[in-house]
């Protein structure tokens, strides 16, 4: 069965309220599609907003934390996501691990958590620069997901959708080349194949991300191990990620 590819939207700490209220107005008519799932991830307090102006994009918070209830200040659980009738959660964002303590051990709780409650995890990856300097790009990634997806069931990895993005092309202008981009999404798709065989890798959706924009959605989507894209800076101005929809569907 072929994979529907997923573009998403990644607004990090940006928008409040009606600004989200104005995006949705204006995009979410757009987004309606069969043949592709085109979404937002959005800060916590915008997501009830989203939800209820959201009737083609998905919506996807940014973070979660694995424990339901209790004295974890400042974070915000699973059964609350799914409460307000979340779908997706980004997890492991490389901000996240690079400014906040986000390791592959507690981005594989939180994936666990999500699956148990029947939200779509999309689970970030990928190398920093003097990684990739140094060639250790395949490296990086194999045990990225050796430790993030540990523990799973291959029916629960092959709903998954993984993002590799280098953290050298995130918000720099400074994009993976599509053969690179192909490469390292192909390399995603061994590793899941490794841990939990065929049918799991023929399934996850593979996301690239990284300075993706109108101009370049294109090319990556026509790679045959691209599935679709995560989209920081490129999905906070309304006309460029309807451009980008309109580019896909
Ligand atoms: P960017 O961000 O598109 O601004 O590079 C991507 C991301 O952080 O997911």
């Amino acid at each position: 069965m072929a994979r529907k590819p997923i573009i998403v939207g990644n607004w990090k700490m940006n928008k409040n309220n009606s600004e989200t209220k104005a995006f949705f107005e204006k995009v979410d008519a757009v987004a309606a599609s069969e043949n592709a799932t085109f979404g937002i991830g959005c800060p916590f307090t915008d997501l009830r907003t989203a939800v209820d102006n959201a009737k083609n994009l998905i919506v996807a918070a940014e973070n979660c934390h694995w424990v339901d209830s209790g004295a974890y200040t400042g974070e915000v659980s699973v059964p609350m996501l799914e409460e307000i009738g979340l779908k997706y959660c980004i997890i492991g964002h490389s901000e996240r691990r690079q400014m906040f303590g986000d390791t592959d051990e507690t981005v594989n709780k939180k994936a666990k958590r999500l699956i148990e409650a029947g939200i779509t995890p999309i689970l970030c990856i990928g190398e920093t620069e003097a990684q990739y300097d140094a060639g250790e790009t395949e490296k990086v990634i194999r045990e990225q997901l050796t430790g993030s997806i540990a523990d799973l069931c291959p029916k629960c990895v092959g709903n998954m959708v993984i993002a590799y993005e280098p953290i050298w092309a995130i918000g720099t202008g400074k994009s993976a080349t599509k053969d690179d981009a192909q490469k390292c999404c192909a390399i995603v798709r061994d590793q899941v194949r490794v841990m939990y065989g065929d049918e799991a890798a023929e399934n996850v959706r593979v996301q690239y991300g990284g300075s993706v924009k109108p101009g370049n959605i294109v090319e990556y989507m026509a790679c045959p191990d691209i599935d679709g894209a995560l989209i920081g800076g490129a999905s906070l101005k309304e006309d460029s990620f309807i451009e980008i929809i309109e580019k896909t569907k």
